[in-house]
């Protein structure tokens, strides 16, 4: 909590956190990380095939951390993203598109694939991207936070577009993670 208890177990250890973040194809992956680790938002979707991730450093609590988030880069569109994307997680972001009703119906898909590859304890955030789009809405905030509840996730709905809780959906997760690993070496 307070300045005092820096040195309190924890103090002085370096912290790198692999996320990954999954879903369908163009429910906006990329752009959620371009918007978080650049504050960037491109409308071409690019179509990079491979694996790429960036690093982030994030204040919490005053604990300098760093999150190497990994994006698919395409290899979803194939549904084969590999073991070693997967490799080391200790958190993802599941999102789908909550205009498109088909990305939200993969979603169990993707958390079992999460499941048989990572950790389960790994920290897990279900995200509705693309809340700018209200008016062709086709999941509610309801169905998604039933399922959050369901698979016990985190929930929130963001816009890449106009940075709706972009910041907040990572360092949810972030948070969740440090958490975990403090109450690990405590
Ligand atoms: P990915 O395939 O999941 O990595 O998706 P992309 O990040 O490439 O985005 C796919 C398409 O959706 C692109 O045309 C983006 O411009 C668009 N897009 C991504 N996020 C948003 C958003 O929050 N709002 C809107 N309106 N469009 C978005
Ligand atoms: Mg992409």
């Amino acid at each position: 909590m307070g300045k005092g208890q820096e040195d309190g177990g924890v103090g002085g250890e370096e912290y790198l956190f692999k996320i990954v973040l999954i879903g369908d194809s163009a429910v906006g992956k990329s752009n959620l990380l371009s918007r978080f680790a650049r504050n960037e938002f491109d409308n071409n979707s690019k179509a990079t095939i491979g694996v790429e991730f960036q690093t982030q450093v994030v204040d919490i609590d005053g604990k300098e951390i760093k999150a190497q988030i990994w994006d698919t880069a395409g290899q979803e569109r194939f549904r084969a993203v590999t073991s070693a994307y997967y490799r080391g997680a200790v958190g993802a972001l599941v999102v789908y598109d909550i205009t498109r009703r088909t990305t939200f119906d993969s979603v169990k898909r993707w958390l079992e694939e999460l499941d048989t590859h990572c950790d389960t304890t790994a920290a897990k955030m279900l995200v509705g991207n693309k809340c700018d789009l209200e008016n062709i809405r086709e999941v509610s905030v309801e169905e998604g936070k039933n399922l959050a509840e369901e698979e016990k996730l985190f929930f929130m709905e963001t816009s890449a577009l106009d940075s709706t809780n972009v910041e907040a959906a990572f360092e949810v997760v972030i948070r969740e993670i440090y958490s975990s690993v403090s109450r690990k070496v405590l």
